[in-house]
């Protein structure tokens, strides 16, 4: 079986079909043991298979792919900085201002292609991950998962002028939450992150708040900027980078 440098397997066959409607789903009930390694708890002679309709596209299914030797994917994807921002569609130019601001990015870059055209790989060194505000809180999964599979430089955090998370405070946010949903979200979010009061204040909220996550590692060097939508100006406002990377 052919495999590339990310471990894609160049065919995707299961039980000699490449039809992707078809399933080769075991009927017996899929459990994990203590290894998390899927196990059948009664084999039978005719369920060869333990793939899910989709294992075929799992990396952890690839031949030759070791989970435990993976060492990242950076000569694939030489992805370097994640940049948080607003998902507001009047901010959509926020990426291509930071790869300009910083210089050295490609973005949004273009996928490598094998020869049979599979998507093995992206020039692309800045990545993008979107929610309401561009806030922090709602991005620390993605800063420890985007470290795990790259090599994480940089975190951005962009908040824009006119953001629609500047139109309630927290409190009306929750009180509203409960009187149309009858639901309560008080507890789930932390106040600070919940709506933008002061823009600087915000945009030092969150860097300070990545900094001091677990799930960002202390090396990475962090920026907090204010983007302005009309004029599409960017400007930085709070940089912190770690003494032994400045020096
Ligand atoms: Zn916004």
């Amino acid at each position: 079986m052919n495999s590339d440098s990310l471990g894609h397997r160049k065919d995707y066959q299961i039980d000699g079909t490449n039809e992707l409607e078809e399933t080769t789903c075991v009927t017996a009930p899929v459990v994990s043991n203590t290894l998390g390694v899927n196990v059948l708890p009664d084999p039978t002679p005719q369920v060869e298979e333990k793939m899910s309709r989709f294992s075929a596209y799992e990396y952890r299914t690839q031949p030759g792919f070791d989970q435990n030797k993976f060492e990242g994917a950076n000569q694939a994807i030489p992805m370097k900085t994640l940049v948080i921002h607003c998902f507001d569609p009047r901010a959509a130019e926020i990426p291509q201002k930071v790869a300009e601001y910083f210089g050295d990015e490609v973005y949004p870059g273009e996928n490598i292609l094998d020869d049979t055209g599979n998507r093995v790989g992206s020039t692309r060194t800045l990545f993008v991950e979107t929610n309401a505000g561009g806030r922090a809180a709602s991005a620390l999964l993605s800063v420890a998962a985007m470290d795990y599979i790259f090599s994480v430089q940089n975190v951005v955090v962009v908040h824009h002028s006119f953001c629609g998370t500047t139109t309630y405070t927290p409190e009306l946010l929750i009180e509203k939450f409960r009187d149309r949903h009858h639901a309560d979200i008080s507890t789930l979010f932390d106040r600070e992150s919940v709506a933008i009061m002061d823009y600087e204040k915000s945009i030092r909220y969150d860097v300070g708040l990545l900094r001091s996550s677990p799930a960002v590692p202390k090396h990475v060097r962090l920026y907090g900027f204010f983007f302005e939508i009309n004029s599409g100006k960017l400007v930085e406002v709070v940089r912190d980078v770690p003494a032994q990377i400045a020096a």
